[in-house]
C-alpha cells in the first residue's frame, strides 16, 4: 500500500501552506496559542529503521520522513514527529527499534546535564572555554571580540542576503595581515548549521575559528598556515532555524525545571529539532519575524521550510531530496532559491576556494562527492560514475578520519542525496568539499560531548576534529591542491579571472558564474586559484554493463477476492547465485487496469522478512526487483486491492549484469578569462588554462605597457 502514501502527503502540504498562510497575520505571541497539552499526545522519538538492500532505502526515502543523517549499510535513523509518521513507517512494513523514545524529554534530560556541567565548570578546555552551547546572540559577539582583540588577524563581515525572516547572517575571515584583501592567497571554508537542530555543527566552526586567532602569531604552524591562506568561517548558515531550534530547546528545560511534568513536555511543539529553514509559504517572502508563529502550523517545527542542504545546483532535483513542501528533504522550487543558499554560493563563487566543509551532525562520517550511486544515470543518460578526483578525495578524507575516528565514505554510502553543498561547490569551482557528520548518536548532545569531538577523547585525545580541520586547512594551502597563476603585473592593476558556465542539475542545468580578483602591489605575483576545468567537464570512462536473465520462471494467477492475497513460492538456488545474481525482478502483468500489488519476502527459519514491494500507480505494471540477492526461499505476494478480480502472469528473473565494455566521454578543456584592469578599463584579457597542481604563466606586458 505504499503507493496511496504519496497522495496522503500531498494533501497533508496543502493543509499545512494553507494554514500557515492563515497563522501569519493573526498570531502575534507563542506562549498563549500553544496547543494544549495532553497525556495522549505522540512523543517525537528516535527510530532505529531495518533497510537490508538499497531498494530498501529508497523506498524508506520515499516515504518522505524525517531521516537523520545516521545511517549504515543496513539501517537508516529515523525522526517520527507524528503519529502518522509511525502509521507510515508500520504500513510500509519497515522493521524498527526505538533507540530514543521521547525526544523533547531527552532534551529536558540534556538540558539538565548542561546545566550541571555548566555549574561545575568555570573554564572548559575548548579554545573559546566556553561551557554550554551558543545562542544566535552569542555567535555574533563571539566574532565581533575575535576582530575587535586581533584586528590584523580576524574580520568579520555580513553575508549580502539577510535571511527569510530578516536576520544577518555572519562570518569570520582569519588570516595573517586580513586587512590585506586579494592578495591571491587560497581560501578555506568552513561552515555551519545547515540544519536548524544541528548545533554542535556551528560551536566546532566557532571553535576553530577562536583556535586559528588566538593560535596566530603563537602557534608556528597557525602562522605559517594562516600566512599563506584564508579561512573563512559561517558558523550558522541557517539563522532562523537555528534560532527557533535553540531557544525552543530551552524553554522545554524551562518547563521542566517548573515542574510542567510530562504531559507538558510531551505536548509541547517546540523546534528543538527543527531541520528546515523559515520559509513558510513555497516561493513566498513572508513578513520579518513572523517565522516562529508560523513554524506552530507545523508541530515539531519541521513541516515548513526547505531543506537548505538539497537546494544547491549540483545536481539539484535528483535523488534523495523531494518536491514535497513538507518533507523533510524538501529542496526547493528552484535550485538556489533560498537566499541563506544564495549566500554560501556568492561566498564560494567570489573566492578561490580550495578546501570546503560543512559541519552536520551526527554519524561520525567524513563524506566526500558524488551524492549519488556511481551506477546512477545522471543529467547525460550516462552513469554518474566517481569523482574524477576521488583518489586524492578519498587520501585527504583518510588523512581526515585519521583524527577524527569517523568513517571516511562517499556521500552516497550514507544514503542518495544531490543539491548538497559539496554536489555543487566540488563540481562548479572543483575545490574539495567534504561534509562532516559530527558525533556518534545525537544532533545536540550533551555539552561535553562538543567538548569530545572537537579536542578528541579516547584513542583520538590530542587530535580530533581540530586536526582534522588543520588537516583540511593545510590542504587548501597546498599547491598540489590548486593552480598557480604566476606573472608580474603594473602596481595598482586589478586582476580578475572568470568563468561563466552551466552547472548540472539533475534535469537540467543553471548558470553560475566566478569571478575573483587580485589586486597587484606592482612586481611578481603568485595567484591560487583552483583548476579551470571543473570536475564535471573532464573526461571519464564508462562501463557499458547489460543485463542477462540467467533464469526465468513464470506463474499464471486467476481471479483473487478482493482484500485477499496468494503466494507463490520461488526459490534462489546456490547455483544461481553462483551464475552471478545480481538481482531478482519480480514483474507482475495483467490484462485489464486495475488495483494489484506485489510484495516478495525471504524466509528466514519460520518468519517472512520483506525485501522487495512494487510502488506503481494503479494500472500500471508491478515490478519489484531484490538486488544481491542471498540463496533461499522466497514468497512473492499478489494482493487485490480492487472489486474487479483479474487473472494475471507474474514472472521472476534472475538477472546478470556483465560489463561488456568501455567507453571513454570526451571531456573539455575550459579556461579562466583573465583581465588586467587600471580603474575598470580593460587593457588585456587572456585565456588561462590551469591544472590542479599546476602554474600557468601569464605575460601580461600588455597591460603594463598600456597602463
Ligand atoms: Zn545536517
Amino acid at each position: 500500500m505504499a503507493r496511496h502514501r504519496r497522495h496522503a502527503r500531498a494533501l497533508a502540504v496543502l493543509s499545512t501552506a494553507a494554514l500557515a498562510a492563515a497563522l501569519v497575520p493573526v498570531l502575534g505571541g507563542v506562549g498563549a496559542t500553544r496547543a494544549e497539552a495532553t497525556s495522549t499526545a505522540f512523543a517525537p522519538r528516535l527510530v532505529t529503521v531495518d533497510t537490508p538492500t538499497r531498494a530498501d532505502k529508497e523506498r524508506l526515502q520515499a516515504l518522505g520522513l524525517d531521516l537523520t543523517e545516521h545511517a549504515g549499510h543496513d539501517y537508516v535513523e529515523v525522526v517520527l514527529h507524528h503519529a502518522a509518521d509511525l502509521t507510515a513507517l508500520e504500513t510500509a512494513g519497515f522493521g524498527f527499534d526505538v533507540r530514543i523514545p521521547d525526544l523533547l524529554r531527552r532534551e529536558a534530560e540534556n538540558n539538565r546535564a548542561n546545566a550541571a556541567y555548566a555549574a561545575a565548570t568555570d573554564v572548559s578546555p575548548l579554545p573559546s572555554g566556553r561551557t554550554s552551547y551558543r545562542t544566535l546572540a552569542d555567535y555574533g559577539d563571539d566574532m565581533a571580540e575575535l576582530a575587535e582583540d586581533r584586528p590584523r588577524v580576524a574580520r568579520t563581515f555580513t553575508l549580502e542576503r539577510p535571511s527569510l525572516d530578516g536576520r544577518p547572517v555572519r562570518a569570520i575571515e582569519i588570516a595573517g595581515d586580513v586587512r590585506a584583501r586579494n592578495d591571491g592567497r587560497p581560501t578555506f571554508a568552513l561552515l555551519g548549521v545547515h540544519h536548524a537542530r544541528e548545533w554542535p555543527s556551528g560551536e566546532l566552526a566557532m571553535e576553530f575559528a577562536v583556535d586559528l586567532v588566538k593560535g596566530y602569531g603563537r602557534s608556528a604552524r597557525i602562522t605559517d598556515l594562516l600566512d599563506r591562506a584564508r579561512v573563512v568561517v559561517v558558523p550558522v548558515v541557517n539563522v532562523d532555524g537555528f534560532d527557533l531550534s535553540r531557544t525552543d530547546g530551552a524553554l522545554v528545560d524551562l518547563r521542566e525545571v517548573d515542574g510542567g511534568g510530562t504531559a507538558t513536555i510531551l505536548g509541547t511543539p517546540g523546534n528543538a529539532y527543527k531541520r528546515k529553514n523559515c520559509r513558510v509559504v513555497d516561493g513566498q517572502d513572508t513578513p520579518d519575524g513572523t517565522c516562529r508563529a508560523a513554524s506552530l502550523s507545523s508541530p515539531g517545527g519541521f513541516g515548513t521550510g526547505v531543506d537548505l542542504n538539497r537546494n544547491y545546483g549540483g545536481f539539484w532535483g535528483g535523488p534523495g531530496a523531494s518536491e514535497t513542501f513538507a518533507d523533510p528533504t524538501y529542496r526547493g522550487p528552484e535550485a538556489f532559491s533560498e537566499p541563506e543558499i544564495l549566500n554560501v554560493r556568492d561566498l564560494v563563487s567570489s573566492r578561490q576556494v580550495t578546501t570546503l566543509i560543512s559541519n552536520h551532525t551526527f554519524s561520525n562520517l567524513v563524506l566526500r562527492p558524488n551524492g549519488v550511486h556511481p551506477e546512477t544515470i545522471g543529467h547525460d543518460g550516462l552513469p554518474v560514475g566517481d569523482a574524477p578526483d576521488e583518489e586524492a578525495l578519498k587520501r585527504l578524507g583518510a588523512r581526515m578520519t585519521a583524527q577524527n575516528g569517523y568513517r571516511n565514505i562517499h556521500g552516497w554510502e550514507l544514503y542518495d542525496t544531490t543539491g548538497t553543498t559539496e554536489d555543487w561547490s566540488y563540481n562548479a569551482t572543483g575545490g574539495f568539499g567534504y561534509t562532516f557528520e559530527i558525533g556518534p548518536d545525537e544532533f545536540h548532545p550533551p555539552f561535553p560531548e562538543v567538548i569530545d569531538e572537537y579536542l578528541g577523547a579516547g584513542e583520538h585525545a590530542g587530535k580530533g576534529n581540530r586536526e582534522a580541520y588543520l588537516i583540511a586547512l593545510e590542504h587548501a594551502a597546498a599547491n598540489a591542491s590548486h593552480g598557480r597563476i604566476v606573472g608580474s603585473a603594473p602596481r595598482g592593476a586589478t586582476l580578475r579571472v572568470e568563468k561563466t558556465f552551466r552547472t548540472p542539475t539533475w534535469e537540467g542545468s543553471v548558470r553560475d558564474h566566478l569571478e575573483s580578483v587580485y589586486s597587484s602591489r606592482g612586481g611578481r605575483f603568485t595567484w591560487h586559484v583552483n583548476p579551470s576545468t571543473r570536475p564535471v567537464s573532464e573526461p571519464r570512462t564508462v562501463e557499458t554493463v547489460e543485463e542477462f536473465t540467467t533464469r526465468s520462471q513464470t506463474y499464471d494467477g486467476g481471479a483473487i477476492p478482493p482484500n485477499e492475497s496468494v503466494d507463490h513460492a520461488f526459490t534462489l538456488t546456490a547455483e544461481d547465485v553462483a551464475a552471478g545474481a545480481d538481482s531478482l525482478e519480480v514483474t507482475l502483468e495483467w490484462p485489464t487496469p486495475d488495483d494489484l500489488d506485489l510484495e516478495v519476502y525471504r524466509r528466514q527459519g519460520d518468519q517472512l522478512v520483506e525485501v522487495a514491494t512494487s510502488g506503481n500507480a494503479p494500472g500500471e505494471k508491478e515490478q519489484a526487483e531484490v538486488t544481491d540477492p542471498v540463496a533461499g526461499d522466497y514468497v512473492l505476494r499478489v494482493t487485490n486491492f480492487a472489486s474487479v478480480t483479474p487473472e494475471y502472469t507474474l514472472t521472476a528473473d534472475v538477472l546478470d549484469q556483465r560489463v561488456t565494455g568501455t567507453q571513454t566521454v570526451p571531456g573539455t578543456i575550459e579556461r579562466w578569462t583573465l583581465t588586467c584592469e587600471k580603474r575598470g578599463r580593460v587593457l588585456q584579457t587572456l585565456q588561462v588554462r590551469v591544472d590542479r597542481g599546476g602554474i600557468s604563466r601569464v605575460d601580461l606586458g600588455a597591460c603594463a605597457r598600456r597602463f
